[in-house]
């Protein structure tokens, strides 16, 4: 009676034990769970947190690429509303404004400057006699020689169609002569096949005195004396002052 009381007892207490560690195990598998939930929600948020700034890292290359090139589109647009595309020298624009700032340094500080303005001769002929094509080498070639010639604070651009706008800064007036000739002589041996026709030009040069205040008055008498050298049988210069 007393070992079948005890049996069941044993029993009842294994019974208990086994539930317990059921339990136990339920409790290990829930805590095990939640670990593996916490697991994977770091993981998931370290993904997205990788993702996010990767992303970041790639919308700034991007934006920097883009401002760059904008930068780049800028810059040579602006070039290009400055250079004359034929020839690659300043274009009209850009030329006059080189010459306003030549002026109003000389109206400073009376520096000597010479305005002088070019003109190729008898260039309509050369259109004519060998094509428009072969006048555009001679203006590319004649622009070549000028910005070869000049001295580097020296400002050289075309007016257009064969004229050009020639800022001779620091120059005494005896040296505008062998500028004259060195751009000639260079000139003169322009060889183009089948091409007779010597290549030269006339110049009106105008040097501005003290009692000038206005660009356009200047280049007004440069252009005056052109016409004068014009007159006189081409392939000359004519300089002009204030006072005549
Ligand atoms: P002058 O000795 O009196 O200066 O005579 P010219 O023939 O040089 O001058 P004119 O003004 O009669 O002719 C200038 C010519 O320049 C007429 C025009 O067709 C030509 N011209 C203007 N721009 C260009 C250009 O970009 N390319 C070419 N090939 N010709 C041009
Ligand atoms: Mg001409
Ligand atoms: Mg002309």
């Amino acid at each position: 009676m007393e070992n079948q009381k005890t049996k069941e007892i044993r029993e009842m207490q294994g019974q208990f034990d086994n539930r317990l560690k059921e339990q136990e195990n339920e409790i290990l598998k829930q805590q095990n769970e939640l670990q593996r939930l916490k697991i994977s929600k770091q993981k998931s948020q370290a993904l997205i947190y990788i993702i996010g700034s990767g992303g970041l890292i790639v919308t700034v290359i991007f934006l920097v690429m883009f401002w760059r090139r904008e930068k780049q589109v800028r810059k040579k647009f602006t070039e290009l509303a400055m250079v004359d595309e034929l020839t690659g020298v300043a274009n009209r624009r850009s030329i006059v404004q080189q010459a306003e700032i030549e002026f109003k340094r000389f109206v400073r500080s009376q520096t000597k400057v010479a305005f002088c303005i070019l003109d190729l001769d008898f260039f309509k002929k050369i259109n004519d006699t060998y094509g428009h094509d072969v006048g555009d080498v001679v203006l590319i070639e004649f622009a070549k020689i000028v910005t070869g010639v000049i001295r580097e604070h020296d400002a050289f651009g075309r007016i257009g169609g064969e004229e050009w706008l020639l800022v001779l800064s620091q120059i005494e007036e005896e040296n505008i002569n062998i500028v004259f000739e060195r751009i000639s002589e260079l000139s003169r041996d322009i060889t183009l096949p089948n091409v007779e026709q010597k290549i030269t030009f006339s110049m009106g040069v105008s040097l501005p005195s003290p009692e000038d205040n206005e660009l356009e008055v200047v280049l007004k008498r440069a252009d005056q004396a052109l016409y004068n050298a014009k007159e006189n049988g081409r392939n000359c210069f004519y300089v002009q002052t204030n006072d005549e």
